[in-house]
């Protein structure tokens, strides 16, 4: 049996039909940037996540971008995020020419530890970027309260967690910024790069706008410098078929991950393999990937096992950006974020999209069982 990490094949064959009519009705506008689509589909995303406007932006990547750039954050400023994420958080603060400073991960929820932010605090600090990793809110309350006393922006990145609720509000409505991306292997999925900026202020939805479309209000008076950040008609097109899907297909995940529970009480494996914690406050959980603990040493021995029984597994991160090449300027060793360095090597993802079947978890659960049986 087959368990790839993930399939979109079979959810585009439930809705072909109306994204090609979709697709088709947009090519015959020949209407490609921004519009009418884009539009609708940014007051559909903003209403989704309980946010005042969202804007459309080119990816996930830009969207940290362009909130950094909106805000006016660059060279001498120093922005705290976590090293225990996808490259494009810290990316993003070093591309506008500030500093990442790197706070450590709580052990269970793998979002960054708020009682750690302060101390890195200094009177160059611009922004906090807490991200929701795999789908499940940041502890951001206690980041909130630090920032509004010290006058720091939060820019959440919620390129994972689309609907992710924590104490029934929503990522994307909490801090100044919610950067989402629609990279296709997200929850929600264009057929492309595409990414959004969700705010509660009308007036920096207005400023994002504005930097989307090279700083430029009106056309051809640059206020500022901003850049080419523009969601295409297409992609919002078809994402606002896929946005009417979403919960159907968050709700399945949160039914997979049960079930994985489930099954991997029944094989007695639930105290071998740390499963994915939901943290106190956590009130939706979407699942973006379902990430297991291996115990120390055996990560990579149990991920050959599943490979070689047809498990699609993946690392989402072999390496803590504190510890990659292109940081080394920052200075940091081993051993500064320990949290973070201990996971990177027992982290392990587990095949969870929505389509996937009883018998596939069975199969994955079972491949597991047999490596831990079968190890000397
Ligand atoms: C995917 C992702 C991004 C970047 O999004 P792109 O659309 O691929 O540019 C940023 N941060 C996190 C945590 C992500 O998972």
């Amino acid at each position: 049996m087959n368990v790839p990490l993930l399939d979109l094949c079979a959810q585009y064959a439930t809705m072909k039909e109306e994204i090609l009519a979709e697709i088709e009705r947009v090519c015959d506008s020949q209407r490609f940037i921004l519009g009418q689509d884009v539009e609708k589909f940014e007051s559909e995303v903003a209403e989704y996540c309980g946010a005042k406007a969202a804007v459309g932006v080119t990816s996930g990547s830009d969207a940290l971008i362009i909130a950094l750039m909106a805000e006016g954050i660059g060279r001498g400023d120093e922005v705290i995020t976590t090293p225990f994420t996808f490259f494009a958080t810290a990316g993003a603060i070093a591309r506008v020419g500030a500093k990442p400073v790197f706070v450590d991960i709580e052990p269970d929820s793998f979002n960054i530890n708020p009682l750690l932010v302060k101390n890195k605090i200094t009177e160059k600090t611009k922004a906090v970027i807490p991200v929701h990793l795999y789908g499940q809110c940041a502890d951001v309350e206690p980041i909130l309260e630090l920032a509004n006393k010290l006058g720091l922006i939060v820019i959440e990145d919620a390129a994972q967690a689309i609907g992710a609720e924590r104490n029934g509000k929503r990522a994307g409505a909490f801090g100044d910024y919610g950067c989402f991306s629609f990279f296709p292997s997200k929850n929600l999925g264009a057929f492309g790069d595409g990414g959004a900026v969700t705010t509660n202020s009308q007036e920096k939805a207005e400023r994002l706008k504005i930097f989307r479309n090279h700083g430029a209000n009106p056309k051809y008076y640059h206020k500022y410098i901003g850049g080419n950040f523009r969601l295409d008609a297409l992609q919002a097109a078809i994402l606002s078929i896929k946005l009417k899907r979403l919960d159907g297909w968050s709700e399945a995940r949160q039914r997979n991950a049960a079930e994985y529970r489930e099954l991997f009480l029944e094989v007695d494996l639930a105290d071998t393999l740390v499963l994915p914690a939901e943290a106190e406050g956590t009130t939706r959980h979407i699942y973006n990937q379902f990430c297991v603990l291996a115990p120390r040493g055996e990560r990579d021995n149990l991920k050959q096992a599943l490979q070689n029984a047809g498990v699609g597994v993946e690392v989402y991160y072999p390496v803590p950006l504190h510890l990659q090449e292109c940081f080394a300027y920052l200075g940091h060793r081993r051993g500064d974020f320990p949290v973070s360095e201990d996971v990177s090597e027992r982290i392990l993802a587990l095949p969870i999209y929505p389509e996937t079947t009883t018998e596939q978890r069975k199969h994955v659960v079972g491949a597991i069982k047999e490596y831990f049986e079968g190890r000397p």
